[in-house]
């Protein structure tokens, strides 16, 4: 690279000085630099800095609530983007299966809106998004909810893509998200059918130690009332930055709790403080929030 830029120069007969200076420069000391031509000037470009870390702190998994057609349209709109999509029957190429990439990772693209996690704001800025085709949930005439499951393929190609990236990038357990836990008032993706404990034991997410949450329960019945106190403030010290500290059971803290609920007990997500929820609250604070 250095021998061929200098050869540029001389052979376009042009003044030789510029390149003996930039040679000089790279005489002096530093071997582990390179030297890169852009349009209008040379960048010289030294290892070693050792304060730096990755953009990408989060992944941020999604359902397209849409079908596949509908959901290419989408993420290939004005609106909004992912890095990735998990389609609804992904193929599989040697025992591979195929993911569709629609941003490159190095660029910012737009899938958590306004967001929020464990102190941090505005996730498009320091995430990547994986979309998965997925209807989300109807309701019937009696008012009851229902969600459309995963394929196990789509687990399959998802947990292949997500092993990947978090290792990549260093993602730490606590910062492996859902939509809802990230903008819990406005979103339910990827519900409550979304495998989160399965992905766990994959490691690919966070999940808290059975034996802590028997602990913080203390005897208590699970599905007894807990304490609304300890959970708001749980709840904050993990990540959803948006808990009321108020001590009541208010519209916002129930939409968060039920967010909560669908990512670490999703056999209950109607919102209730109960001392299961509390328990599994500390268990995971203890485990990935210690007291510093
Ligand atoms: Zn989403």
């Amino acid at each position: 690279m250095q021998d061929e830029t200098f050869f540029t120069f001389a052979k376009k007969g042009r003044c030789l000085l510029p390149a003996i200076i930039v040679m000089a420069l790279l005489g002096c000391k530093n071997s582990n630099s390179n030297l890169e031509e852009r349009s209008t000037y040379f960048v010289n470009f030294v290892e070693g800095a050792q304060a730096v870390n990755d953009r990408t702190r989060f992944l941020v998994f999604h359902y397209t609530a849409q079908d596949e057609e509908a959901s290419m349209t989408s993420l290939q709109g004005e609106f909004v983007s992912a890095h990735y999509l998990i389609p609804e029957n992904p193929v599989f190429q040697r025992d591979k299966p195929v993911v569709i990439q629609l941003v490159d990772e190095k660029k910012r693209a737009w899938h958590a809106g306004v967001s929020h996690w464990n102190g941090r704001t505005n996730l498009n800025d320091s995430s990547i998004g994986i979309e998965i085709v997925n209807r989300g949930y109807a309701d019937d005439e009696q008012g009851l909810r229902h969600w459309y499951p995963y394929n196990d393929s789509q687990i399959i190609a998802l947990s292949k893509l997500a092993e990947d990236i978090i290792q990549r990038y260093n993602i730490t357990p606590d910062n492996v998200v859902g939509h809802s836990d990230i903008a819990p008032l406005r979103k339910q993706d990827p519900g409550k059918l979304f495998p989160w404990k399965a992905l766990a034991q994959m490691g690919i997410g966070a999940w808290p130690d059975e034996h802590t949450i028997n602990t913080y329960l203390a005897g208590r019945n699970p599905h007894t009332k807990g304490n609304i106190v300890t959970l708001q403030q749980a709840l904050l010290r993990y990540g959803y930055t948006e808990m009321p500290q108020n001590g009541m059971l208010d519209d916002t803290t129930r939409k968060i709790i039920s967010a909560f609920q669908m990512h670490f007990r999703p056999d209950d997500t109607r919102g209730e403080a109960d001392a299961e929820t509390e328990a599994i609250a500390c268990a995971l604070n203890e485990k990935y929030r210690p007291e510093k």
